[in-house]
């Protein structure tokens, strides 16, 4: 339609506001909108702020009181554009949101923030044409000279000739006055040691190797192996083949797995520069490997769970190693999982997407015994290391110190005298669970917090002084005296890593102790610096999750897990999986060794189904019987799920929300005047339905066919925008949630 008097061409814009609209406004002045515009970033006048958004589209719009002009464009050329830009709109609704928050999610802060891309390149020197034929004229011994005959193979960047030639600054103005060289940029480094050569792989690693070698194309391959097993090395082998392609590789990691020696060993090895992305990173820096990727410098980026949004003009390849890790789904804003978003991408670029993990997600493993992804395994240990064996301690009627039955001590201690280092597992935090008054039953609780039940109890930090919680982070000192009747018997219960350090520390006073959890390793340096100490001395590591994965321990033999049971009743619906990822994953740090490990399960369940299938059939087994169950229940991956929550201050606003939305969706879901395919279960209180001081309320919608889940989320959720419950409460959808909390 051409524009008519009323109607001028104008600028679609995504802009970062939890709004599910796109926003018109007159081009900057002197611009035409053009189809080229896509991509670009703008600002615009909002209210009485300035946004950035982008460029989503262009077409006639009527010119009435509410259109405004935009201010600047703040690229030349698109800044999102072809495979990303395609993607991002694709988990815009995927996930429901706003395209305009999904690129504020995807891009650094720095450009989110609208300052220009950064630069990435080196400046280097080179001869002109006039320089060429001139050079021999000039006087020779001379610096100007001298820089001349240096450049004469090609350019020389500035970092090499300051190297190569005092004062060549000086030099270089005097070729440049007469027209004999120039300044130009270059990529920024691209030199690096040469590549390092790895072990030779084995048979199971030379045909994962080779597979990934023959696949043409989007490929999903999951790579299942055990801790040690030798998945690290088939990346390597697959990146490097990637970079003889001439093409760029992602590599996301889990959080804790992006370790100063892994990337030591990825440098190492590809003897190209490797980028890291990750959350230590300064603003600034992050824009900088962005930018470098945008522009195709970057060959190898290795990264975190925003890495996933790295633009890969050449891309060639994607691993996400431990595919199963929880740390990839972001839990607020756009609730994304970083690797489906990655296996979105793979087939966009059509690249191979290599899924790593010893204990795979059963969404994956379920993926992959259906035939759609392929299936590689490592099913030995890499160079001589044997597997650890695992034996359950029954310890019930045991008489425990903080936690930890007499036998489990003797082994401990046979296990330092022997020269080995044990680790004691436990994912709890904090001194105890508990502070409770022996005298009255009196417990300290979360004033702000509260479980179905009763108020959430605060965890007890620092040796017994400092009270804590858990879920919001409320803190106040422990009470003298127990506030109901005064007694000072108040007793910490339950067992926390802290004191689990503290009775080890005494008990075994000659050897040293480490406790190793978030509160001892605040800074992403923290725990190399406390392992570095150990060294391969014999002694105990006390931990929570973060001693799972990520850091070789040689001299590790023994493993014992202390809080099993908490895991073996979880009312999650992957409590099970999370338990036996856990597991498995903890008796994988034992027996890299030499010598072989051994691993110990404290348990007052010792005939529990899901500790039998995994000692007796391993993680597989366990996997196959939890997947029958999941069917049954209509949980995934048979079923996908999508959660509503509302929270607000009043328990009323959230759940009239929740009521009115479940309305919308009830009218979605029968539109057509077919079946309904979606099921709404809800609203119900959450399982945590007082968190921080608001209420929270859930509705959890399910559906056995993806397809039909969204159109009805489609059809329904514009309009929970507009209901006037929505004002009173803060609410957000969660699709594919990974917990049910
Ligand atoms: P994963 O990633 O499965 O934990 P890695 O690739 O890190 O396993 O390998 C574990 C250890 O075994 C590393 O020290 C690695 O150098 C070594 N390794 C891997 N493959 C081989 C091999 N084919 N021969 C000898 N050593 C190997
Ligand atoms: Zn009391
Ligand atoms: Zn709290």
């Amino acid at each position: 339609m051409p524009p008519t008097a009323s109607t001028a061409a104008c600028l679609r814009v995504a802009l970062p506001v939890p709004l599910p609209r796109l926003f018109d406004y007159l081009p900057p002045s002197g611009e035409t909108p053009a189809a080229t515009d896509v991509g670009r970033r703008v600002r615009v006048p909002f209210g009485q702020r300035e946004l950035v958004g982008v460029v989503v589209g262009s077409g006639p719009a009527e010119v009435g009181d509410g259109l405004r002009q935009a201010l600047a464009f703040l690229d030349p050329q698109p800044l999102l554009h072809g495979e990303l830009l395609d993607s991002l709109r694709w988990l815009g609704r995927y996930t429901h949101a706003p395209l305009g928050e999904v690129f504020a999610t995807a891009l650094p802060s720095v450009l989110r923030a609208g300052e220009p891309l950064p630069e990435t390149h080196a400046w280097a020197w080179q001869l002109t044409e006039a320089g060429r034929t001139g050079l021999a004229g000039l006087r020779s011994g001379t610096r100007p000279q001298r820089l001349a005959s240096l450049l004469g193979d090609g350019p020389v960047d500035e970092d090499r000739l300051a190297l190569e030639l005092d004062e060549w600054r000086e030099a270089a103005r005097s070729l440049l006055k007469r027209g004999f060289a120039e300044r130009v940029a270059v990529p920024a480094s691209a030199v690096a040691p040469a590549p390092q050569p790895g072990p030779v792989p084995n048979p199971e690693q030379e045909e994962a190797i080779a597979t990934l070698r023959a696949a043409s194309g989007f490929s999903p391959v999951l790579l299942e192996g055990v801790t040690g097993s030798g998945k690290t090395e088939v990346y390597l082998h697959a990146i490097a083949d990637c970079l003889a392609r001439g093409r760029q590789a992602l590599v996301l990691v889990p959080e804790i797995g992006l370790t100063p020696q892994t990337l030591a060993r990825f440098r190492a090895r590809l003897g190209v520069p490797v980028h890291a992305l990750h959350s230590g990173l300064a603003d600034g820096e992050r824009a900088r490997v962005w930018a470098a990727a945008w522009r195709g410098e970057a060959r190898v980026i290795v990264g975190t769970r925003s890495a996933v949004f790295t633009p890969l003009p050449q891309a060639g390849l994607i691993v996400v190693d431990e595919e199963h890790d929880g740390s990839y789904k972001q839990q607020d804003g756009i609730r994304y999982h970083a690797r489906d978003f990655a296996l979105v991408r793979g087939k966009a670029l059509d690249v191979p997407v290599l899924l790593g993990s010893a204990t795979p997600s059963l969404e994956t493993l379920h993926n992959a015994c259906a035939g759609r992804y392929g299936y590689l395994r490592l099913r030995r240990r890499a160079g001589d290391a044997r597997p650890p064996s695992v034996r359950i301690l029954d310890v019930r009627k045991r008489p425990l110190q903080a936690g930890l039955a007499p036998e489990t001590l003797q082994m401990v201690e046979a296990a330092l005298k022997d020269g080995g280092q044990v680790l004691v597992f436990k994912n709890r935090r904090g001194y105890a669970p508990v502070l409770l008054c022996h005298d009255c039953g009196w417990s300290a609780h979360c004033p702000r917090c509260s479980t179905e039940v009763q108020s959430t109890p605060l965890t007890v930090h620092a040796g017994g002084g400092r009270l804590v919680c858990h879920h919001c982070g409320h803190r106040q000192p422990r009470p003298l005296a127990c506030p109901d009747c005064a007694s000072l018997a108040l007793q910490p219960q339950g067992v926390g890593t802290e004191r689990l350090e503290e009775l080890l520390a005494e008990r075994f006073a000659g050897w040293p102790v480490l406790r190793i959890d978030r509160g001892t390793t605040a800074r992403r340096e923290g725990l190399q610096k406390l392992l570095a100490q150990l060294g391969d001395r014999p002694g105990i590591l006390v931990g929570t999750q973060i001693l799972a994965k990520g850091h070789d321990l040689p001299n590790l033999t023994r493993v014992v897990v202390v809080g099993v049971d908490e895991g073996l009743f979880s009312s999650d619906f992957r409590g099970g999986e999370k338990l036996a990822q856990l597991l498995v994953q903890v008796a994988g740090r034992a027996g890299r060794a030499r010598k072989p490990g051994e691993v110990w399960w404290q348990t007052h369940h010792p005939d529990h189904p899901l500790l039998h299938a995994l000692i007796n059939g391993g993680y597989e087994s366990f996997a196959a019987a939890e997947l029958v169950q999941r069917e049954a229940a209509s949980f995934p991956p048979y079923a996908h799920l999508a959660m509503l929550r509302a929270e607000a201050s009043q328990v009323e606003a959230a759940s009239a929300f929740l009521r009115a939305a479940r309305h919308a969706l009830e009218d979605a879901a029968c539109a057509g005047g077919k079946a309904p395919e979606v099921e709404l279960h809800g609203p119900i209180t959450a399982p945590m339905p007082r968190r921080a001081g608001h209420y929270r309320m859930q509705l959890l919608v399910s559906s056995p066919r993806r397809g039909a889940l969204h159109a009805c989320l489609d059809a329904a959720l514009p309009g929970l925008y507009a209901l006037p419950e929505a004002r009173r409460t803060r609410w957000s959808l969660d699709v594919d949630p990974v917990d049910l909390y």
